[in-house]
């Protein structure tokens, strides 16, 4: 199932896009009980995605809305909490990374030993197709940075790694947007990664079931169509089971939480001179199975 948040008249709602690919169908309005934002709608495990189906094979008239007319939200529109994110898990990235002069870690450009985790401040979720915000940024060092991400079904504390599949709801797409000088300059990335509007996320957030090969599935990202970045997910240093594992060993995960897997080779630091964003490109993030996310830069 492919789920989508949009607004309609400052209200919020789920859809389902239809297999076509055009058409969505407003749940609230054939079925108002089903939750309107999607962490709870996820926390209804199961019996949310049986009436979701339930109400999507019932859709008529007005509950069916051309996909094109919708104002898209992030899928996770309202966060159980901040977005979970891991650094440094491609390792041609490492390498970028390390010899970018941005990375204050001090881990020289060796792999990382154990998962390198941060935060993304809920703060910054931005809305597919919106505008990344890169005037925010004083030190106009604005990066990109695509990547696959986890949204979790079940919680948990302890989650196995041979069990860790069983508590993934599915797949979305996240554009870790970084202020490398900030992330550099304050030793901690949390500020350099929170500013408002630097987590595009979407379009759609998919069921697990939809991707039943993700040995296959590739992250690339395109500023102004040329293409920068490209990975897949056998290139993870952590791959997501471990990554659920580690994580659960010492928090609770929550359902509706969201894991950014890291981003793949080609980030605009990595060039030289740093390849930044500007006021007027365009940054296209797409992961095969989901889909593109769109964000022009302000
Ligand atoms: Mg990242």
């Amino acid at each position: 199932m492919r789920l989508i948040s949009f607004s309609d008249e400052g209200r919020t709602r789920i859809g389902v896009v239809a297999p076509e690919g055009d058409q969505v169908v407003d749940l609230q309005a054939v079925e108002p009980r089903l939750p309107w934002d999607m962490a709870t709608f996820i926390a209804g495990g199961e019996a949310s995605l049986r009436a979701a189906e339930e109400a999507a094979d019932q859709a008529t008239g007005e509950a069916r809305r051309p996909l094109e007319e919708l104002t898209l939200l992030a899928p996770l529109a309202y966060p159980v909490r901040d977005v979970l994110c891991v650094g440094k898990n491609y390792r041609a990235h490492v390498d970028e990374f390390s010899g970018s002069g941005f990375d204050s870690s001090g881990a020289a450009s060796s792999l990382p030993e154990y998962p390198v985790f941060f935060t993304k401040s809920a703060t910054a979720l931005n809305a597919p197709g919106a505008p990344i915000p890169a005037h925010l940024d004083p030190t106009e060092s604005v990066d990109y940075e695509g990547e696959l991400a986890v949204v979790i079904g079940r919680g948990g504390r302890g989650i196995r790694a041979e069990e860790a599949f069983e508590h993934v709801f599915g797949y979305t797409i996240v554009n870790d947007v970084t202020s490398r000088t900030l992330q550099q300059r304050h030793g901690q990335w949390f500020l350099g990664k929170s500013l408002d509007g630097f987590c595009p996320m979407g379009p759609a957030l998919v069921t697990a079931d939809e991707i039943p090969d993700l040995e296959a599935v590739e992250v690339t990202t395109r500023v102004n169509g040329e293409r920068r970045q490209s990975g897949r997910l056998p290139d993870l240093i952590f791959g997501i089971p471990e990554l659920i594992e580690t994580l659960s060993r010492t928090m609770t995960l929550l359902p509706g939480d969201v894991l950014a897997t890291g981003t793949p080779e080609g980030v605009g630091a990595g060039f030289d001179p740093p390849r930044f964003l500007r006021p007027g490109d365009r940054v296209e993030v797409h992961v095969s199975g989901i889909g593109t996310l769109r964000s022009p830069v302000e």
